[in-house]
């Protein structure tokens, strides 16, 4: 590996002299190590450090099929396996957590053996996808399950349109893993003490119904395949889908969603079918002249590993393009320094950062919301450390269903009462959308104050009337 001070800069033409060092006007120092950090890809055996995986050899665990059937589904196993690994007060922590809980919990053995053990309370792959009962707290009154209102702009049932030459497609509401902070938490997984869920289940008469609409709106342009995780789709359902979709005359673009690049990249690896199965697809839209990509989802530079990178190589070599959406989460990627080593490693393993999301307004997640203020400021931190093209853009998901804006957009942000207003002329003219930081952010008055009824009408049309938009 290069460091900075290796780097030999090109020979100057007219000086053919090899014993005269070149001049560089030493201006700028070398890149200090940590700089470099991104390209620091874990390369050990890591999973051997779990007692339930230290026998598992290389090959086993590369292969998608050991990773699936060893993934920890339920709070049962997960709890088995903490034992003798996790500190005693750890596991008592969890269970508080998991009781409490929106989403059933699900993790791949890869996810799993890459969080520190020793110390799981401040892990960001561990806060992503386990509760545990001393971090949650309060809701902010003004959250709801659906906060997107994905089921409000579903003309038939899955498919949200919303945006005028863009739709979204649930073909299924399952996902190899289950992530604490799920925008539809409304759908996927099973139900929970606390959420009973719609249904989106894997039936090609449903999907039918989908195409039958999007077939019958020539303004749709570009799909996005989402649902649940396109990584749970058998090969064959993949290429159903998109080359039913590729060929709809007026379809330009199709995205197929998947997490599973951060979860079990390995799938890319060892599911010759699948992979074969997306090849397919890929080129029968470059044929069309239409694009079909991969959209995924890293959080946290720990996610991204040497066999991350090999399976991105795959992918690479058969011009298939991935971007990255992250959501920005407490603890898992809200400083500068984390959010810049993720879209750096990002780059090293040709994986393009498209968006970071404001966390969404959902339900028994607080503790993993940021204010709107901590995004922007991350954002200006971010922007410049890399080429622009490879930056992402920093959106707010308006709630209501108010579409994507940037973040920096809003019409008014009282820093204060954590209220922001937006407006999205092009998607619901006329209407505004508020963004709620989250009631930890808030001092302890104003905290007070969204107990009460009557201040919270008070605060919300104060920030309305200083948006001009009442
Ligand atoms: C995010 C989203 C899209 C795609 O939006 P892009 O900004 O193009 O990535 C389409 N439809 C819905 C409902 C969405 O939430
Ligand atoms: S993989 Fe995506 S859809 Fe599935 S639980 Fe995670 S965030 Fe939700």
């Amino acid at each position: 590996m290069a460091t900075a001070e290796e780097v030999i800069p090109p020979e100057e033409p007219h000086k053919k002299s090899k014993a005269e060092p070149p001049q560089i006007r030493q201006e700028r120092k070398p890149a200090a190590a940590g700089h470099l950090e991104h390209r620091n890809l874990r390369s050990d055996e890591f999973w051997r450090g779990i007692p339930a995986f230290s026998d598992v050899t290389e090959e086993e665990f590369l292969d998608y099929k050991w990773q699936m059937k060893n993934s920890l589904y339920g709070e049962a196993k997960l709890m088995k396996l903490m034992e003798g690994l996790a500190p005693k007060e750890f596991v008592e922590d969890a269970k508080r957590g998991f009781s409490k809980a929106p989403m059933s919990v699900r993790i791949t053995p890869y996810l799993l053996s890459l969080i520190d053990w020793d110390d799981p309370w401040t892990d960001p792959i561990r806060t992503q996808f386990m509760p545990i009962g001393s971090r949650l707290t309060m809701d902010h009154p003004m959250l709801t399950l659906d906060s997107l209102h994905e089921q409000a702009d579903a003309p038939v049932e899955g498919l949200t349109h919303r945006y005028r030459d863009k739709a979204l497609f649930l073909p299924l509401d399952t996902c190899p893993v289950y992530c604490r902070f799920c925008t539809r938490s409304y759908a996927i997984g099973v139900d929970t003490d606390t959420v009973e869920k719609v249904k989106l289940r894997v039936d090609p008469k449903r999907w039918e119904r989908a195409f039958e609409y999007i077939e019958s709106r020539p303004e749709l342009e570009d799909i996005v395949i989402s649902g649940g995780d396109t990584y749970n789709l058998a090969f064959k359902h993949i290429e159903n889908i998109g080359v039913r979709l590729l060929e709809i005359p007026h379809i330009r673009r199709i995205r197929f969603a998947t997490k599973g690049l951060a979860v079990m990249p390995m799938k890319i690896l060892t599911d010759q079918r699948w992979l074969d199965g997306m090849t397919r697809v890929v080129e029968l839209g470059r044929k069309l002249h239409k694009q079909a990509v991969i959209h995924t989802h890293f959080n946290n530079p720990n996610e991204i590993t040497e066999i991350t990178r090999r399976a991105m190589n795959e992918l690479f070599e058969r011009n298939i393009v991935v971007r990255n959406q992250s959501v920005l989460q407490r603890g898992v990627n809200d400083d500068p320094e984390t959010m810049s080593l993720l879209v750096k490693r990002l780059g090293e393993v040709n994986v393009h950062p498209y968006y970071v999301y404001q966390h969404d307004m959902v339900q028994g997640v607080e503790d993993l919301r940021t204010s709107v203020q901590t995004n922007v400021d991350i954002e200006k931190s971010v922007r410049g450390v890399t080429a622009g093209f490879h930056t992402p853009t920093f959106v707010v998901d308006a709630p209501g269903g108010g579409g994507k804006r940037g973040v920096h957009s809003y019409e008014h942000y009282d820093r204060e009462t954590g209220i922001s207003v937006y407006t999205a002329p092009s998607v619901k003219p006329g209407e505004h959308f508020l963004y709620f930081d989250p009631l930890h952010s808030l001092s302890d008055e104003v905290r007070k104050a969204w107990t009460d009824k009557k201040a919270q009408k008070e605060m919300i049309q104060a920030a309305e009337r200083a948006a001009g938009v009442s």
